[in-house]
Parts: C-alpha cells; sequence; structure tokens
C-alpha cells in the first residue's frame, strides 16, 4: 500500500472499523506522516472484459481509475470525486453480476458519470474512447452538451468553442 502523498509504502494503521461492505482503515504514512484510509472488501467474483477487438482481459479497478484520472487531469474535481466515481462504476459493475462485460459498456458509464462531474473531461474522454472520426462528430457531441446546459451545475466552467476542443484533444480541424 503506497502513500498517496509520498509514495512510500510503510504506513501504520491508526483506526480500523467495519463498514457495510468491508474494512475501512485509517493509516499514517510512516515516511511523510500524512493519513489516507484504505477499504478492504470481499470482490464478489471476477469480472472479465470483452474489448473491441474481442481480447478478455480481467477488469481492473487501477486500470478505470488511471483512465478516468488522465481525462480528469488539471480539472478543478472535488476532492474524492474520481475516487467516487470509479467506486460506482465498480459497484454498478458487480451488482450487475455477470463474469463478463464489454469494454464499451464500462466505457457508456465513464461517460455518463463524467458528464455530470465535469464536461471537459468529458470531452476528453469520449474524444479517445469513442474515437471520434471528425471533428464534426465531436462538436455534434459538444453541441448536445450545449443544449442541457441547465442542468450544468452552479461551479462548471462553460463549455468551450469547437476550437477549443479541437486544440484540447490534438485533433486538427479540415
Ligand atoms: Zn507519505
Amino acid at each position: 500500500m503506497n502513500c498517496p502523498y509520498c509514495g512510500r509504502q510503510e504506513s501504520r494503521v491508526i483506526d480500523s472499523r467495519s463498514v457495510d461492505d468491508g474494512v475501512r482503515r485509517r493509516r499514517k504514512c510512516l515516511a511523510c506522516n500524512a493519513r489516507f484510509t484504505t477499504y478492504e472488501r470481499v470482490q464478489p467474483h471476477d469480472i472479465f472484459v470483452i474489448k473491441k477487438d474481442g481480447r478478455r482481459e480481467e477488469f481492473s479497478r487501477d486500470k478505470l481509475l488511471l483512465g478516468i484520472r488522465k481525462a480528469c487531469e488539471k480539472r478543478p474535481l472535488p476532492t474524492g470525486a474520481i475516487d467516487k466515481l470509479v467506486d460506482t462504476i465498480e459497484a454498478e459493475l458487480y451488482r450487475v453480476g455477470k463474469s463478463e462485460v464489454s469494454s464499451s459498456y464500462i466505457g457508456d458509464l465513464v461517460m455518463e458519470g463524467l458528464k455530470r462531474l465535469d464536461h471537459i473531461a468529458y470531452i476528453r474522454f469520449a474524444s479517445v474512447y469513442r474515437e471520434f472520426a471528425d471533428i464534426g462528430d465531436l462538436k455534434q457531441e459538444v453541441d448536445s452538451l450545449a443544449v442541457r446546459r441547465e442542468v450544468t451545475p452552479a461551479n462548471q466552467l462553460p463549455l468551450p468553442s469547437s476550437e477549443a476542443v479541437s486544440s484540447l484533444t490534438g485533433r486538427k480541424r479540415r
């Protein structure tokens, strides 16, 4: 268990309690004294992800977390929002109870979550995940977000122009 602040391994458990689906441990890093929380839970069963090309790989929470973190890079999200989204998606996968899920199903869950969380992160993730054929498709997606703007949380920044989107995703306008 690496400290999320300094990356060292040694930590001391300062509090441990049972929660609904496992054990919650409060830890203190012995190197930098930062405090953080870990959860230990039972994984009901293994889930395999079927990728677009038909390959099959074990579901990895870390990988999911990494993909979402990348999309949310430098976005002003509340602390814990990303972990919460990953928790929600993971819980949904176990709730569905299938031993195999398609990567596109997981992708859709991520998109759904990011749409509520942060539009920029959503567009970033969508541009990678949906592999928009051209900026026109992406523009359409941005426009459809704009239509739903009335539900935008008050603290969310306005949507970018399509020029900003193309620079954001590194795609050239045609
Ligand atoms: Zn530390």
